[in-house]
């Protein structure tokens, strides 16, 4: 018996009007409106908060958060699921439970028991193939709500497949994003992948490209972050560089030059062409997000940043080192973390992208006395009335 085909909506489901009251009140603000008018500036009593000029939502979020109010309109009656989180923003996340909207990667929800009158929507970082087939051949209506900035990375993943490149992917081993990036390397029988987290991670890969080393070493060291099979002998022979959409794009500039002088090295300047190829694949949002936060800082001299967002949030932990590097940075969750003019709860700046577990609490972070300069900055999943909050309470400690 054939699988039920399923439904797939990919370019948005006929209810955008309908649905755009309840978007801007739910994420909307009018204090940022008014910020952004004022020159990203906001003045009040002794404290000055600069806005960097590209902050929060990106354009592959928005249409995700759309989609699922879209959906949940669409298919009143009919259950409607997402993967997991839609994006990384607690809020967001609660705010689509309260519309109804079901979470696969919640207690006692099972995906083997979605069947053709479920709706199933994917987030905004994809899933992997495997998922995808699986929610297809159980023939489910799906949202998919893949950026295309991501779709643009597989593509690249899939041409290194199909010409017989390992596809070496700067990320995060368990983001989501990566994880379905690494699979569509696995479309074809000889495709290999490497997902490798920063710098140190990549030399170790590049001195075994230079010298070959201890396989035995090499596959303990990358054990879970290698496609099944992998062999360092045979696989790095040939490379190609990817990215998650939202690493840190110097460092993933500098993986793809050490990659590209380590194969010049190893094989000669001739032979580059035919073993090593890097395409960028940060979007273009994480980098304006980047760029926007290095202009604040060096236009400005705020006494500290805010950076607000998920703490599982990838570009937001990115958005936080490239603060931490030249001022004091508090990375936050939301407005509930300032505790007060004197406490604040954040998230260690290079701590681990994860939601538990790793906040603290720190004192004497707000200037007691005088004019009180802040820099803010929201990454690409946290919604404007977050931002405006954060404003307000800042606010009401400077009074
Ligand atoms: S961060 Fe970039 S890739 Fe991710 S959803 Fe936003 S625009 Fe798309």
């Amino acid at each position: 018996m054939s699988s039920p085909q399923p439904l797939i909506f990919r370019k948005g489901l006929d209810m955008k009007e309908a649905v755009a009251g309840e978007l801007a009140a739910a994420y909307d603000s009018a204090l940022i409106d008014r910020v952004r008018a004022s020159d990203f500036q906001f003045t009040s009593g002794r404290l000055i908060v600069h806005l960097a000029r590209e902050f929060g939502f990106c354009y592959g979020v928005d249409r995700a958060v759309d989609y699922a109010y879209q959906a949940r309109r669409r298919f009143p009656g009919r259950n409607v699921f997402l993967t997991g989180e839609i994006i990384h923003n607690p809020y967001v996340n609660d705010r689509l439970r309260s519309e109804g909207i079901r979470f696969l990667s919640d207690p006692g929800e099972n995906a083997d028991r979605l069947g053709k009158d479920d709706v199933v929507i994917l987030p905004a970082f994809g899933v992997t193939v495997r998922e995808m087939a699986r929610l297809s051949n159980q023939g489910c209506t799906l949202v998919d709500t893949t950026c295309g900035s991501v779709l643009n990375v597989w593509k690249n993943v899939v041409r290194y497949a199909q010409d017989g490149f390992t596809a070496i992917i700067h990320g995060k081993v368990k983001h989501e994003e990566t994880r379905a990036t690494a699979s569509q390397a696995l479309k074809y029988p000889q495709g290999r992948y490497l997902v490798i987290l920063d710098r140190a991670e990549a030399a170790i890969v590049c001195d075994y490209i230079r010298t070959d080393g201890d396989r035995a070493a090499f596959l303990e060291r990358f054990e879970g972050a290698l496609s099944p099979g992998f062999d360092p002998d045979r696989d790095l022979q040939r490379v190609g560089c990817a990215n998650q959409t939202t690493m840190l794009m110097s460092e993933s500039l500098e993986i793809g030059e050490m990659f590209r002088s380590a194969m010049r090295d190893r094989y000669g300047e001739a032979a580059l062409a035919s073993r090593f190829r890097a395409f960028d694949t940060i979007c273009s949002a994480t980098q304006e997000r980047q760029d926007a936060v290095i202009a604040l800082l060096e236009h400005q001299t705020p006494d500290l940043m805010l950076v607000i967002g998920g703490y599982n949030s990838s570009n937001t932990c990115n958005l936080a080192r490239i603060c931490a590097d030249k001022v004091r940075t508090y990375h936050i969750a939301d407005p509930e973390c300032l505790l007060s003019g004197d406490e604040i709860r954040h998230r260690p700046v290079g701590a681990p992208s994860t939601t538990s577990g790793i906040e603290e609490t720190s004192r004497g972070w707000l200037p007691p006395n005088g004019t009180v300069v802040v820099g803010l900055t929201a990454g690409a999943s946290t919604p404007n009335n977050i931002v405006g909050e954060v404003i307000r309470k800042l606010e009401s400690f400077c009074g």
